[in-house]
């Protein structure tokens, strides 16, 4: 892999320029060549990147399957996504071992318990976060906390290193036309762009420990979420010690 380095930026094709300096250890040639030899399917994407390699000699996360087009709100969906997703992970073993150096005698050790979406169902909010807002350092009025310019997903790899960022609003947690409900976490409002950062989960605590708290002020002061005292909901968390701008 030193003799092959590789950046963010083959991760995430849209990244930014300096991803294209920062290192990663993004792999793609061992499933290229398991794809020549005609023991991958050539429809089938495979890349992948670990986090980290133990001193057992071992990696933890190894996150090469990727399966596009799972309706993760349906069941016959989800079942075969498990299915494939096995045989992919299957077929990633034997490719490593074949054809990346430093894999030769490597062992499957576990296989996540279950199939993991990225994305799902995500509300129509009060306010919808743009991609201009995570990539342009927005502020907003009902700020519940920070998250840093670091976007994953949708083909974008933008890594947290240049201490820009955004405000996230309460109001994307406050769904239209519903009352009485905060939505927190992967599901909160915002356009595709958005979700590869909201989607964290850093910024997914942020919503959450935001919705948190305004749930509890709304209660004690008899009013729904979307009337509840924005200030007061600020210096709740300000004193819980969460950064706000
Ligand atoms: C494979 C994969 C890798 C990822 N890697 C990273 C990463 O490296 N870094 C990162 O920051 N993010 C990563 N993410 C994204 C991140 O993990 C998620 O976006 C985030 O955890 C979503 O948090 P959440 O609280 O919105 O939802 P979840 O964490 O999914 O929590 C929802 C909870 O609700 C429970 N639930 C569902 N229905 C009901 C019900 N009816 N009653 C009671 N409970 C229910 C579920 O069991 C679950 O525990 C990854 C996601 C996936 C799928």
């Amino acid at each position: 892999m030193l003799k092959n380095p590789k950046s963010i930026s083959d991760w995430g094709e849209a990244s930014g320029e300096k991803e294209s300096a920062e290192f990663s250890t993004y792999m793609r040639e061992p499933f290229d060549k398991a794809k020549e030899a005609g023991e991958i399917p050539e429809d089938v994407r495979m890349e992948s990147y670990w986090g980290s390699f133990t001193n057992a000699g071992e990696i933890p996360n190894l996150n090469a399957i990727h399966m596009a087009g799972i309706d993760s709100t349906d069941v016959w969906d989800l079942t075969r996504g498990e299915i494939e997703g096995r045989q992919r992970v299957m077929w990633a073993v034997e490719a490593l071992k074949k054809y990346a150096p430093g894999f030769e005698k490597a062992r499957l050790r576990t296989i996540g318990a279950s199939i993991g979406c990225r994305e799902s169902r995500k509300i129509i909010g009060d306010y919808d976060l743009t991609e201009h807002d995570v990539l342009n350092q927005a502020k907003f009025e009902d700020s519940i906390g920070i998250f840093p310019e670091f976007l994953d997903g949708n083909g974008i790899a933008i890594m947290p290193s240049t201490g820009r960022y955004f405000q996230v609003p309460y109001r994307i947690t406050l769904p239209q036309n519903v009352e009485n409900l905060l939505v927190a976490g992967r599901c909160v409002a915002g356009d595709k762009v958005s979700h590869a950062a909201t989607r964290q989960m850093m910024c997914c605590t942020v919503t959450g420990q935001g919705a948190g708290v305004a749930a509890a002020i709304s209660l004690e002061t008899d009013v729904t979420p979307r009337r509840v005292d924005i200030a007061r909901v600020q210096e709740a968390l300000r004193a819980q010690g969460v950064r706000l701008d």
